[in-house]
């Protein structure tokens, strides 16, 4: 008798619908991936294959799908004002090309009124069309301004819509629709930087033009692993990473090292700072506890801010010793996690002058 599990029977039949794409998506880097790690995104158009371990989570992306497609596209059709037309979405949706980036945008409202984001403090858009896209939120997730990499996103297509087609877009409008409660829609308009698109453009033509991982920087990791989490190439990228320390000593030449130990002198002065500002944030959330204390609450919520002071319990964690001690042998049960490197740098104190006697 075959077991029945719903699980399983909507994870086969994700994966056996794959999003068809009209663009062959190896040869640009398109407006949603051109601001994620650059190491990344070209193993992805390597068609580098990912970690035997990885396991896809299709969740966020598939919801994301089920949103516009079945909601917000045929909702925005359906209510367009008189003259505005909706191009570029739905089944009109159409990759738009310049140079090494892409973008497949969600939709551009034509023929709208330039006052028609004064509810968002904009007078005036600056032309008569407008991008729109539809993004869905965690509903965890408190959002006070659009995030960095969906306004990345939102300049890639401004431009490319700009550079392909007769619409020259001055704003977008980035939708965010609450994951759990879909009435709930958060909105931020964008308005169009050239020199962002410029610098996407350039960003786009150096990952696709790398010939090794290694000439990308391992900008997940860079920015504290939260990309990482979720990465399908963590092993491969620590081994690029890995691979690349030399295995030898080498004496440098006088040139080499002016120039390295300036490298070290920059690497210092940044530490200093980072130390003389985590002090001064240390000693910054201690007033606000302070304060907190002393006008006896532990919530303040702000236009635009909340604090919140609470109790955390402890970790649990495991007592090795106390295992082992008690005859538990936990070897089976360890896990070795991907690979790192460290870099260490100290710097010697100077020598006290040895004093000479006559
Ligand atoms: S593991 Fe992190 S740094 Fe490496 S490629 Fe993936 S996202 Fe980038």
């Amino acid at each position: 008798m075959s077991r029945i599990s719903i699980k399983s029977m909507l994870d086969r039949h994700v994966a056996a619908n794959p999003k068809v794409w009209d663009h062959d998506r190896a040869m640009t880097v398109g407006a949603s991936e051109v601001g994620q790690c650059a190491r990344k995104t070209w193993l992805v158009k390597t068609n580098a294959a990912p970690d035997a371990d990885h396991v896809d989570r299709y969740g966020a992306r598939l919801r994301g799908d089920l949103i516009e497609i079945h909601h917000w596209e045929p909702g925005i059709r359906s209510q367009l004002p008189e003259g505005v037309r909706f191009l570029f979405a739905g089944k009109d949706q159409k990759t738009l090309v310049d140079g090494y980036l892409s973008a497949t945008s969600d939709g551009l409202l034509a023929g709208v009124s330039r006052s028609c984001l004064d509810h968002l403090g904009i007078a005036d858009i600056g032309a008569d069309c407008l991008v729109v896209e539809c993004k869905s939120l965690d509903p965890r997730i408190d959002l006070k301004e659009a995030k960095a990499e969906h306004a990345f996103q939102v300049h890639c297509q401004m431009g490319l819509i700009r550079h392909c087609t007769e619409y020259q877009p001055e704003h977008a409008l980035i939708s965010y629709t609450d994951a759990s409660f879909l009435d709930d829609v958060t909105e931020f308009a964008v308005p169009f930087d050239p020199d962002i698109y410029a610098a996407a453009r350039t960003r786009a033509t150096r990952i696709m033009t790398a010939e090794a991982a290694l000439e990308l920087p391992a900008e997940g990791k860079l920015a504290g692993g939260g990309e990482c989490r979720y990465c399908p190439f963590r092993g491969r990228c620590a081994g690029v990473t890995l691979g690349a320390i030399p295995g030898e000593i080498e004496p440098l030449g006088d040139n080499a090292m002016v120039a390295f130990g300036a490298l070290v002198d920059a690497e210092q002065t940044a530490r200093s700072e980072k130390e003389a500002a985590g002090r001064r944030h240390v000693d910054a959330q201690e007033r606000i506890r302070q304060f907190l204390r002393e006008h006896r609450t532990r919530k303040v919520e702000g236009d635009d801010w909340s604090v919140t002071w609470f109790p955390v319990k402890g970790r649990v964690s495991l007592d090795r010793k106390a295992a082992t001690a008690a005859g538990v042998d936990l070897s089976p049960f360890e896990k070795e996690g991907d690979p790192g490197e460290r870099l260490t740098i100290k710097i010697k104190q100077p020598q006290p002058r040895k004093e000479t006697c006559k």
